[in-house]
């Protein structure tokens, strides 16, 4: 497993106009070798900062971030794959040179021919046709594009992707054809995934362990299944009710309870008690701290049974 841990991280500061936020606080979660973790949580709760800490595209300005790449020590080589593909790919190059610039980037090849080769053999990694290798992004449709962004991100062989809402750009057929095609790449290069998402559906699709976000920090931490069969944080339970499903379409997807508070001006103790269906006076006066349950889940709120939280974290 990759551990990412922030246990002295207190504050990571994001510059907004005129204004400091604390995007995230205090996290650590456990990305399986090979697997998926997943970071779930409405906008503005920190996922995407977390996701440019972990690729070094931000760093803290104040604290540590801690990333223990297995038992070897081994440097990661961790690649990031973006929301919207058409702004994270050079509209005036052709693509085989988009592909091709980590290649040249890292000095990874040497000879033209070598480089073409690659590239052609990316392309038909990622379900591209080698001729598309001349054509401009604006040639493509939004999944295509996101394909070539995949091609880029694999051209350096990286051990572990960040995927910040790689299809929420995309229509829903589309986006279902190229997380298939993520699940497929991982599986055949063995691929690590930090996979950024609002869209539960979508997460629990891709991912083998789920960690929720509200407000900076993770609120509930544990495999897909268990959180989807009995999710133990009240947070968690709201996400899981704006899930559309067809036994019920007509089922409200807005949560329930409320909008997000700023980040700017977080609520006191736990920051979901406004919203909190079943907080107690305790929940806005008392931070609450992560605790593991016996199922392995790594939770943060009072009032999940004590008896069952053996070990404090
Ligand atoms: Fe709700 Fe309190 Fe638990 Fe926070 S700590 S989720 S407010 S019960
Ligand atoms: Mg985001």
């Amino acid at each position: 497993t990759f551990d990412v841990s922030a246990p002295w991280l207190s504050r990571v500061l994001e510059r907004k106009p005129r204004q400091y936020l604390h995007a995230v606080n205090d996290i650590s979660f456990t990305v399986p070798a090979g697997g998926c973790l997943s970071i779930v949580g409405e906008s503005g709760c920190g996922k995407s900062t977390v996701a440019r800490l972990v690729t070094g595209l931000h760093r803290p300005t104040s604290g540590a971030l801690r990333f223990a790449p297995g038992a070897q020590g081994a440097p990661l080589s961790v690649q990031m794959i973006f929301q919207d593909p058409f702004a994270s790919l050079n509209p005036r190059w052709r693509v085989k040179n988009i592909v091709a610039e980590p290649l040249r980037e890292l000095k990874l090849l040497k000879t033209r021919a070598e480089i073409a080769d690659r590239v052609e053999e990316l392309l038909q990694i990622v379900g591209l046709s080698i001729s598309d290798g001349e054509k401009f992004p604006h040639e493509f449709s939004g999944g295509q594009r996101q394909r070539i962004s995949i091609a880029r991100a694999l051209a350096s062989e990286p051990e572990f992707l960040v995927c910040d809402e790689p299809t929420s750009a995309l229509d829903v057929s589309v986006q279902a054809q190229v997380l298939n095609l993520m699940r497929k790449l991982q599986d055949e290069l063995g691929l690590t995934y930090l996979f950024i998402s609002h869209d539960m559906s979508v997460v629990r699709h891709m991912s083998d362990r789920i960690a929720v976000m509200y407000l900076g920090r993770i609120v509930e931490e544990g495999d897909t299944e268990k959180l989807f069969a009995d999710p133990r944080h009240p947070y968690t339970q709201l996400l899981l009710q704006t899930i559309p499903n067809v036994q019920n379409p007509n089922r409200n997807r807005a949560p329930a309870s409320g909008e997000v508070p700023s980040p700017l001006k977080p609520p006191s103790g736990c920051t979901f008690h406004p919203r909190c269906p079943i907080a107690t006076k305790r929940c806005s006066v008392e931070i609450p701290e992560v605790r593991m349950l016996s199922n392995g889940t790594r939770i943060a709120c009072h009032l999940v049974d004590e008896r069952e939280a053996a070990v404090a974290l």
